[in-house]
C-alpha cells in the first residue's frame, strides 16, 4: 500500500505530456503506456467527487487503481491512442455484471494520447452509476486454442452513455477548471439516488435519447419518436410511453430539464 497522503489539492496546471522515459524498461507497448499513465493521473489528476489528492492502490488489484482518502471513491483508469472511441475493452463479463448488481464497479478514468509524443488528448471521469447492464457488452467467449479457453470478457459501450457522464478536466487538449469538474460531477449525483439497475437503466435510455435529439428545447412528442427502440430494448414493458415520462419527471426533478409547461422541455 502507498502512503496515505490527505493533502489538498493545489496544482493549478496540469502537465501536458506523459512522461515518457518512464516507459523506457518497458518491451511491451501495453505495459508501458500502463506505468505512464498511472504516474499521470496520480500526479496530475485530483477527486472529482471532493477535490483531494487521490492515491494510488498497490499493483493488480482487481477492482480499481486509485481511491480517494477522504471521500473513499474508487477510481479505475483506461487509456487508449488517439481518441476514447465507441467501446472499451473490460475483464470477465460475469465479474463486471456481478459489480454493477453489487454497486462495486468503481468510476472510470479515461484518457486518450497522442501516441506520437506522448500529449494528453482527452482525459475524462465517468461515475460509475452510469454504468449498468446495458452498457456492458458481452464479448466471445475465447476459443480453444486460447490459453484460458471458453472465457468471457466483455466490453464498455461508450456510445450507451450520455455525453453528460463524460466529466472532462482535458478536452481536445484545453484544461477545465477544477471548480467546473467539481459542480459537474454534482450535477450527475441524483442518478446515485436510484439504487435499482433497471430503473437506472430507464434514466440512462432515456438521458440518450435526448442526447440523440440534439436539440436544446424539445417536446414530450419529440421523445415519443423513440418509442419502438426502447420497446426493443424493454420487450417486457407494455407502457413505454408512461415510464418516458416518469424518467422525464425525475429528470427534471434532478434539474438536469426544465419544464417549459404545454408538454415542452429545456435542458439545463
Ligand atoms: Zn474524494
Amino acid at each position: 500500500m502507498f502512503e496515505i497522503i490527505n493533502s489538498p489539492w493545489t496544482k493549478t496546471i496540469m502537465r501536458p505530456l506523459l512522461n515518457k522515459d518512464l516507459g523506457a524498461g518497458y518491451k511491451s507497448p501495453s505495459q508501458k503506456i500502463r506505468v505512464l499513465t498511472e504516474e499521470w493521473v496520480g500526479e496530475e489528476v485530483f477527486c472529482p467527487s471532493c477535490g483531494a489528492c487521490i492515491n494510488r492502490y498497490e499493483h493488480n488489484r482487481p477492482v480499481a487503481d486509485f481511491y480517494c482518502p477522504i471521500c473513499k471513491e474508487e477510481y479505475e483508469r483506461k487509456s487508449k491512442r488517439k481518441s476514447f472511441g465507441s467501446k472499451i475493452v473490460d475483464g470477465a463479463f460475469e465479474t463486471a455484471i456481478e459489480r454493477l448488481k453489487g454497486n462495486l464497479n468503481p468510476n472510470l478514468f479515461l484518457l486518450a494520447y497522442n501516441p506520437q509524443n506522448y500529449e494528453v488528448l482527452n482525459f475524462c471521469v465517468i461515475p460509475k452509476y452510469f454504468f449498468v447492464p446495458q452498457t456492458v457488452e458481452k464479448r466471445k467467449p475465447l476459443t480453444k486454442t486460447a490459453r484460458r479457453a471458453g472465457w468471457v470478457g466483455c466490453n464498455f459501450v461508450l456510445d450507451s452513455i450520455p455525453q453528460t457522464a463524460r466529466i472532462f478536466y482535458i478536452k481536445d487538449k484545453v484544461q477545465l477548471p477544477y471548480k467546473g469538474i467539481l459542480e459537474h460531477w454534482k450535477k450527475t449525483l441524483f442518478l446515485k439516488e436510484e439504487p435499482r439497475l433497471g430503473e437506472r437503466g430507464w434514466i440512462i435510455d432515456i438521458m440518450n435519447c435526448i442526447d440523440k435529439l440534439g436539440m436544446k428545447e424539445f417536446s414530450l412528442a419529440d421523445v415519443y419518436v423513440f418509442e419502438k427502440e426502447l420497446y426493443i430494448k424493454h420487450p417486457h414493458n407494455l407502457h413505454i410511453r408512461d415510464k418516458i415520462r416518469q424518467q422525464l419527471q425525475i429528470l427534471r426533478d434532478s434539474g438536469y430539464l426544465e419544464f417549459l409547461g404545454r408538454g415542452r422541455y429545456r435542458r439545463t
